[in-house]
Formats: structure tokens, sequence, C-alpha cells
């Protein structure tokens, strides 16, 4: 069987991985760079229970203690690593501190998570490795934009069609991020968004330890911010938590911040610990998470399009939960039982976006299939 994967952020490319071990031959078509998206940029941490209580919890489960076979699997070249999980507030010295690196008028009071529960990775190496791990096993990496489908005459998708060429595939995966949505042109797609936020990393060298933490901070006009900061075993720490109201751009490359984001998240790093104000900015980052009206993601087959399958929208889960979807999609794809069952994220339970007038879908040279 023949899946072509459009999309290489961290779900594209676990789904190309896993599908080539259940070996399918499998082309993942990037149209500018594998992680040049969420995917490079997101802070890669990682919970097995904070999605318990909802639909996503066997997923995040699953994923939780995939990450930690694929770390072992590979020799872990994306750092990942256990780390414990604090949260706090601003309490102006109220009250003692779990950690000792962060300044005292944070109350650093709460453990969220420890090593059996919270985890991290580097998010571009995770999905970079994933790439190669399925290029290892065969698949082709297109870099070119994928700009619409190829069917056949009984309405199966049989391809898709790049700006430079035509591939032919049994199934196409949906996983362009926030682009997938630019698929509804094509097929019944629920609405999906882009949700901006901007990010941080800071060369603090090894004396941040692995302690991830989830603040609430004030703003000098007094709004409240909620920083996530992640110290990483590379030696730099990365801060994320403004988000932003910029409407996605057509192309990824295009991706830019809003103005004043990175001052801002700047000065409230500066107001949670000295060893952030101390050290140098190595990257500043913009992306946009993938969302769904309900919240969850999209994973499986689109509805009146046999051949063509969807995943996308894990919204603020994404890295966590790139290798069950792709395990369990890639299963499904192939006939196999899924280790997660995928119901719950049915594309089919949302009413498709209506892009206005008549769907224009050429059929391709392909017979239609017994
Ligand atoms: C600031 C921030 C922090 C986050 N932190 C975490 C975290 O700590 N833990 C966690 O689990 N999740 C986190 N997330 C969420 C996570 O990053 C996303 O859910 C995840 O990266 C989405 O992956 P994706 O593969 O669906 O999309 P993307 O990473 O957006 O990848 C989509 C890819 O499709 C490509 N593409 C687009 N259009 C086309 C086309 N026409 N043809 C071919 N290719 C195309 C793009 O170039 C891109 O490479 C965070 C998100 C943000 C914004």
């Amino acid at each position: 069987m023949k899946v072509a994967v459009c999309g290489a952020g961290a779900i594209g490319a676990a789904t190309a991985y896993y599908l080539s071990r259940l070996e399918a031959e499998v082309v993942l078509i990037e149209r500018t760079g594998i992680a040049c998206a969420a995917s490079g940029k997101s802070g890669g941490f990682l919970a097995l229970d904070w999605c318990d209580g909802s639909p996503l919890a066997p997923l995040a489960r699953r994923s939780f203690a995939l990450h930690a076979e694929l770390a072992e699997r590979f020799g872990n070249p994306w750092g990942y690593r256990r780390l414990t999980t604090f949260g706090g507030a601003e309490t102006g010295g109220a009250n003692a501190s779990l950690v000792d690196w962060v300044t005292p008028a944070i109350g650093v009071g709460q453990r969220l998570g420890d090593l059996r529960t919270t985890a991290q990775i580097h998010p571009a190496a995770f999905t970079r490795g994933l790439a190669s791990a399925a290029i290892q096993l065969g698949a082709s990496l297109l870099n070119e934009e994928v700009t619409g489908l190829l069917w056949t005459a009984d309405g199966r998708v049989c391809g898709v069609k790049t700006e430079e060429e035509e591939v032919e595939a049994d199934a196409v995966v949906i996983a362009m991020g926030p682009w997938s949505i630019l698929a509804a042109a094509w097929i019944d797609l629920p609405a999906i968004y882009g949700l901006k936020g901007h990010s941080l990393v800071y060369r603090t060298g090894h004396s941040v330890p692995a302690e991830a933490l989830f603040l609430e901070c004030r703003e000098a006009d007094g709004s409240v911010v909620t920083p996530e900061i992640f110290p990483r075993p590379d030696g730099t720490t990365y801060v994320c938590g403004l988000s932003g109201d910029g409407a996605l751009p057509l192309d990824p490359a295009e991706v830019k911040a809003d103005a004043g984001a990175f001052r801002r998240l700047q000065a409230v790093c500066a107001s949670v610990s000295p060893l952030l104000t101390e050290s140098r900015i190595v990257a500043r980052q913009t992306c946009y998470r993938p969302v769904t009206r309900d919240g969850l993601p999209l994973i499986g087959p689109v509805p009146g399009s046999p051949g063509a399958f969807v995943a996308t929208g894990h919204s603020v889960w994404g890295m966590l939960n790139a290798p069950a979807t792709g395990e369990s999609l890639a299963a499904f794809i192939m006939g196999e039982a899924p280790e997660v069952d995928l119901s719950p994220f049915d594309p089919g339970r949302l009413p498709p976006v209506s892009l206005g007038g008549e769907r224009y879908r050429p059929t391709y040279h392909r017979a239609p299939q017994s």
C-alpha cells in the first residue's frame, strides 16, 4: 500500500514512521521544512496523566509510553528525559518556594508532576528524528507544496498534486497542522484554526535543574500571563506563554511575531528568575498550534472521500500525542487494529466547513477499484 503523508510536523513524521514500520510505501511531502512550524518551536513537554478525565486520556497515556520506547530505540538524540514539574504564582514572597532558581516573589508551591508522570523532548530533534527513521525504513521525502488531490472516476482519493508533480497513492493523510484547513477546499473537513504562540530560548547553561514550571505572573500593566518554562538537557531553557491574535498566513514560512511580543515575554522572564535575566536569548520563535471547535484532534478517515485521512488539531498536546496518533492511524490505514480507539477523534463528529461554491474534483486516470 502506498501512502502520501502531507506535512512533516510531529504528526506527519510519526504517521510516516509507523506506516513505514508496517511496510507501507510512504511519501512524506513537506512544503517548507521538517519541523519548521509548531513541531519545531513548541515546549516539548509531556505528561502521563494530565489528559485523564478527557477523551484524550488513552491517546496521551499510550503516547507517554511510546515516547520512552522511541527514545530508547533510537539512542535518544532528541533529549528525552523525565523531569519534576511545579506550579506557582506571584505571591510577593509570602510563601516558601519548592525551587531555588526562581525569584522569591514567585511562590512555587505546587508539585504538578514527578519523574513518573512528566517528561520532555526537544521538539524539532524529535520530529526530524522520526522523519529520518521513516526514511531509513524506506519512506521518501518530497520538499513540495501539496496543492490538491487526485481522484478516481468513482470518487476515491488516489494521490496528491503538488506544484511540481502528481503523486499517486492508495491513501492520503492530511497532517498539515493548522494549514490542514486548506484541504477543506478538496474534501469535507471540520473547521481547523491556528492559535498563535510566542517563545524564547535562553542559553542558561546547566545551572538550571530539570524542573518544569507552570507559572501565573503579572505584566507591568497588571494583565495576567502564564509562562511555561522548560529547562532542556542541551543547556537551554525554553519559555512560552504569550498568545497572539494574528491570522494564520497561507505560507508557513511567513509566520511572524506580534509587535512587542518578545519584549513582553522577555520582561516576564526577567521577573521570574535572575538566571533568565543574565542569559543570552538564542531563539525568538512564533508558531501556530492547530485547534478544532471541540478541542479534540481529528484523526481518521474523511467522510465522503474514501482514501483520504486527516490527523491534526492536537492543540497544546501535539508533541505528547504524536506517537500514538501515528501508531494508531497507521494501523487503521493498514487494516490492523489500532492500539488506541480513534472513534472519539472521528473527523465526522463535527460539521464540515463550507467554503462556498462547487467543489472542483478533477478525476484522475486511475481505474476505479473493484
Ligand atoms: C507555543 C507552543 C508551545 C507548545 N508546547 C507544547 C508542549 O509542550 N507539548 C505538546 O505536546 N504540545 C505543545 N504544543 C502543541 C504542538 O506544538 C502542536 O500540537 C504540534 O506541533 C502540531 O503538530 P502538527 O504536525 O499537527 O503541525 P505542524 O507542526 O504545524 O506541522 C504541519 C506541517 O505541514 C506543513 N505544510 C503546511 N501546508 C503544507 C502543504 N500545502 N504541503 C505540504 N506541507 C505543508 C508545514 O510546513 C508544517 O511543517 C505547543 C504549541 C505552541 C504553539
